[in-house]
């Protein structure tokens, strides 16, 4: 009896210390679950089509407003407004949206155009070239092949060696320092 005794005593004490435990790890992922940059993470993660397809509430709530007006609502920023247009760093230039790598500090160059310009791109399939006819203008528009986020455009009067101009607008970029 007393041994019959003292291994419920044990199931007890065990079954309080899992309820104890339980409540702990609930509380813990509360505190996940309530980390923006957590949440973030998870919003960005391409599907199997390696797509980033997000809501425009979504993308409002993640992104800053001018960032949002440029890649969403294919806005362009006044020119020498940029905040990257004189940077000079060694780096990367990534999708402001998804944070794909887009563009390297080794091409960029001073067009005088009032953005930052480079004269070709990381890898051919991170951006998708679209023809563009508003205003009244033949251009060619570039966005993000990730997350469909518009850019700017590109032009044929860049520098060697590609003769390219890739016109990007600033807030829809962000720089990752070497
Ligand atoms: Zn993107």
């Amino acid at each position: 009896m007393r041994i019959h005794l003292s291994i419920l005593f044990f199931l007890v004490v065990c079954s309080f210390i899992s309820i104890l435990l339980t409540n702990c790890q609930s509380a813990n992922s509360q505190q996940e679950g309530s980390d923006i940059s957590y949440v973030d993470t998870l919003l960005l993660q391409p599907g199997k089509d390696g797509k980033v397809r997000l809501s425009d509430e979504q993308w409002e709530k993640i992104l800053k407003p001018g960032a949002y007006a440029v890649l969403r609502e294919k806005k362009t920023e006044f020119a020498f407004s940029g905040s990257l247009l004189k940077n000079k760093k060694e780096g990367t230039y990534l999708c402001a949206g998804c944070h794909q790598p887009l563009f390297s500090s080794a091409t960029k160059f001073e067009s005088g155009t009032g953005w930052p310009s480079f004269y070709d791109i990381i890898a051919q399939t991170n951006v998708k070239e679209i023809k563009d006819e508003s205003y009244g203008m033949n251009r060619i528009e570039v966005v993000c092949s990730r997350c469909d986020g518009h850019l700017g455009h590109v032009f044929e009067d860049g520098p060697v060696p590609t003769g390219l101009r890739y016109c990007i607008n600033s807030a829809a970029l962000l720089f990752d320092e070497k």
